[in-house]
């Protein structure tokens, strides 16, 4: 004997022609009897409220709308439909819409738009989308849904008499063979009037079906492949849930997963029906499956996060709600009064204040129903505050299996604190079903981007670059991370995505990624013209998760945004020295925001290009290591100029070299004087735990000061008149066999840069060509210094260095 189902076909699945005939195809490949409920064609019925809408306030626009709303049946029609029968449908359809316009024009001219009125209009999108359907699917009957489901009066969304409307559909479908077609939404009170069962309605009208005749099982097909760990549209890496709990998927539309309407699940559950959700659009795909067996989710503690914006919490405060019974009770029957849907309750333990979360449009009357029940205490001061705030928004994790795991609201809270959302409400049911907690609109998209990585992609972490700078830095970033990409995806699950780029004149956002290949083309493109404190802002006001700003310029200026940066979450990876060689309480203050909110200020380029030596130093300190003494050569453009240095080459000449051959600054005496190696050695010294300044390291210059004063042109024109006396310097030194290092040196709270004469055997004597070298002497590396050596300078190995703080960003 072949057993009923319930088929539901969504506004989209009904939406043209095209989808129109796939149902039809659906429809028919079923050997089960079948009662198919259908939406309206999608959109219509927004239109068609509108429409009334537009008419009460007197404006012909209504007029516009339901031109719109014909042209679509019509269309629908002529692409279904052939020849006679095209006409006979034509002609059907043409009377429903007549009669809705006449209906309209009523409204228009009488300018009164009543609950019921809105009712009786309402459904005409389900009556049109039925005829039409039950006419092309040819051995298909139709039954009048609106007067099968009997409910009260409460238009808009009217509340089911269960005994009746289960009655009349067993005694209209009980013996039913084949297929009927059923118009979704639409019911009627006891006295025949049209009411509609609320917007999203026809998953109720079908679950209602389903649950009066006792079907096997109940089909909601929509437009997309099932129940989804999170709304598709925000999250895009949103996937498929096998099979979910009818709690579950209760809690998960309750909190806005607008896949299936709230009510509907009840029905099938008291009857223990198997609910499938399926795409019209893709058959073949298994769809998910709604039952009482408990959730699988094996490999995650967690079902889906779901949520609902605008809403407004109100909280009534005061000492005199301690301890006071009735308070509750009284809250909320005044809420109830007024027909207010509570979406979330939060009480402290304390009794002293409790909130509640409304839809944003009934604020204002829960407030006022709220005041008037407690006028009384609010005089006699018992009750001190009801304080409305709005633009919030709520956000659920729902999971049977929560209730076996710790740790969930840690991990949860922890997530997403570090991404600087501020959390306003929470509530946690004791089923351990659900957690709820209320955020601001504004960090909504974030929120839900960071809970889904963490909770459901744990094995694929994206960290989202904002890059400043595109020179030869930035440039040989760009390329390793463009080259390493998959790599990373594969076997470091880390996706390293662009999100903004800027130069000193444009910058370009897009929060779904810039590609690396040609992003300078569209930076010249779509570029907005720029500047730092503009890139700053449009950083911090995208909100997104998981974010970096790198600093690839030497820009004295960039540092300038960090703190504001930090401030608002922003990771920053930085090979510009600037900031963390400024004064003591500006490179302090940076860190202590950083660890505040749990973000990373990074900045190993900063010494040594890509060697690892900041890290190596923060592992020892971090161990317990105490750092006594430290000797570097971190100069690559002195080294060279001391390793080129000959007979015949004489100073002047090295410091050409080293310009020409690009290892010196353009102006070769930010080299010389040596500020660039005290910037180093600060930061070398701050980060071994030390406080100092940049005044407290003695600089031994090796060229007279007059040198520095002048021009450039003045310096080039000049410089050769030191070749002599250093050449004889140079002599003695090579008898006695040794050479000359620029050394950075810390001891006993003594720091100095300055020429050093290297004997043969010192670490520093085979120093080659502009490599660097760090000797750390610690308490544990005492007798032996530990030596970091390598290439210390060089645009492809400082990128690398950035690549790698980078990675160590994602690792939070
Ligand atoms: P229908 O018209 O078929 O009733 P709806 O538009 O009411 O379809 O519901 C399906 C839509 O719900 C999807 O297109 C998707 O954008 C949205 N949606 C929100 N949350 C979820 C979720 N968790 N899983 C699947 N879809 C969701
Ligand atoms: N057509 C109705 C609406 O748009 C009901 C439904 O599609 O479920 O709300
Ligand atoms: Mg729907």
């Amino acid at each position: 004997m072949p057993k009923m189902k319930v088929l539901k076909f969504g506004g989209t699945s009904v939406g043209s022609a095209e989808n129109i005939r796939k149902v039809k195809e659906i429809v028919k490949s079923q050997s089960d009897d079948a009662v198919v409920v259908v939406s309206a064609l999608g959109g219509i019925t927004d239109k068609i409220l509108n429409a009334a809408k537009m008419a009460i306030l007197g404006t012909d626009y209504f007029n516009t709308e339901l031109t719109a709303i014909r042209e679509r049946h019509e269309a629908v029609v002529e692409q279904l439909f052939e020849g006679e029968r095209k006409e006979e449908v034509k002609e059907q359809v043409s009377q429903l819409l007549d009669e809705l316009e006449r209906v309209i024009i009523g409204v228009s001219m009488i300018g009164e738009l009543t609950d019921k009125t809105l009712d009786k209009i309402g459904g005409f999108g389900e009556r049109l989308s039925s005829y039409i359907i039950s006419e092309f699917i040819e051995e298909a009957s139709w039954i009048d849904s609106s007067k099968l489901i009997k409910t009260d009066s409460n238009y808009g969304k009217a509340q089911v008499n269960f005994s009746l409307t289960n009655t009349l559909i067993k005694a209209a479908l009980g013996e039913f063979k084949g297929v009927c077609i059923a118009p979704g939404f639409v019911a009627s009170n006891a006295e025949g009037e049209y009411t509609t069962l609320g917007r999203g309605g026809s998953d109720y009208t079908a679950a209602i079906y389903a649950a009066a005749l006792d079907v096997s099982v109940l089909e909601i097909w929509t437009d997309v492949d099932g129940f989804m760990t999170a709304d598709p549209r925000v999250i895009s890496k949103a996937y498929v849930i096998e099979s979910l709990s009818y709690a579950e998927a209760m809690e998960l539309s309750h909190f806005g997963a607008k896949v299936i309407y709230p009510p509907t699940i009840l029905p099938v559950y008291k009857k223990g029906i198997p609910t499938y959700i399926k795409n019209t659009m893709n058959p073949q795909a298994p769809g998910s499956l709604i039952t009482s067996s408990q959730a699988n989710g094996k490999d995650h503690p967690i079902k889906g996060i779901s949520s609902i914006s605008n809403i407004s919490l109100i909280t009534v405060q005061g000492l005199g709600m301690v301890g006071v019974t009735g308070i509750s009770m009284r809250l909320f029957s005044a809420l109830a009064l007024q027909n207010i849907n509570v979406i979330l309750i939060s009480q402290a333990s304390s009794e002293n204040s409790i909130s509640i979360a409304v839809d944003t449009a009934k604020a204002g009357v829960a407030e006022h129903a709220i005041r008037a029940e407690f006028e009384r205490e609010i005089q006699n001061g018992r009750i001190n505050k009801v304080e409305v705030e709005s633009d919030l928004s709520i956000v659920a994790i729902v999971g049977e299996n929560m209730k076996h795991s710790t740790g969930i609201a840690g991990k949860l809270f922890n997530t997403i604190g570090k991404n600087g959302v501020n959390i306003i409400a929470i509530a946690q049911g004791a089923s351990e079903l659900n957690i709820s907690w209320v955020v601001k609109n504004s960090d909504l998209r974030k929120t839900l981007n960071v809970v889904h990585e963490s909770f459901f992609l744990s094995e694929n972490v994206e960290v989202n670059v904002f890059l400043l700078g595109i020179g030869l830095v930035g440039g040989n970033l760009l390329n390793q991370i463009q080259q390493q990409q998959e790599k990373l995806l594969k076997q470091n699950h880390l996706k390293i995505k662009l999100v903004g780029v800027a130069n000193s004149r444009k910058m370009l956002l897009d929060r779904e990624g810039i590609s690396i290949e040609g992003f300078k083309e569209r930076l010249d493109a779509e570029g907005l013209s720029s500047g730092l404190p503009a890139y700053k802002d449009a950083i911090i006001d995208m909100n997104i998760y998981n974010s970096v700003f790198v600093d690839c310029t030497a820009s004295n200026d960039s540092p300038i945004v960090y703190a504001d940066l930090l401030n608002a979450n922003v990771s920053i990876v930085t090979a510009n020295k600037v900031a963390a060689s400024s004064d003591y309480d500006n490179y302090k203050k940076l860190k202590s925001i950083a660890q505040k909110k749990g973000v990373k200020f990074l900045f190993e380029t900063n010494v040594g290009a890509g060697l690892p030596i900041i890290n190596t130093l923060n592992d020892l300190v971090n161990s317990g290591d105490k750092i006594l003494k430290i000797e570097a050569v971190l100069s690559g453009t002195l080294n060279f100029i001391f390793n080129t240095i000959a007979a015949d080459v004489p100073l002047s000449k090295t410091i050409q070299l080293a310009k020409e051959q690009g290892y010196s600054e353009p102006d070769p005496r930010i080299d010389l004087s040596g500020i660039d190696v005290v910037r180093k050695l600060l930061i070398l010294v701050r980060e071994s735990g030390y406080k100092i300044e940049k005044e407290d390291v003695k600089i031994n210059t090796f060229i007279p000061d007059e040198y520095f004063n002048g021009s450039i042109d003045d310096f080039w024109a000049n410089i050769s008149k030191v070749d002599a006396d250093f050449e004889k310097r140079r002599q003695v030194l090579e008898a006695e066999n040794k050479c000359w290092r620029f050394v950075a040196k810390y001891e006993n709270g003594h720091s100095e840069v300055g020429l050093q004469e290297v004997a043969q055997g010192h670490p520093f004597f085979d120093l080659q060509g502009s490599n660097n070298l760090v000797m750390f002497t610690s308490e544990r590396y005492n007798e032996f210094p530990m030596i970091i050596k390598g290439y210390g300078a060089g645009a492809a190995v400082t990128a690398a260095g950035v690549f790698a703080d980078i990675i160590r960003v994602s690792n939070i």
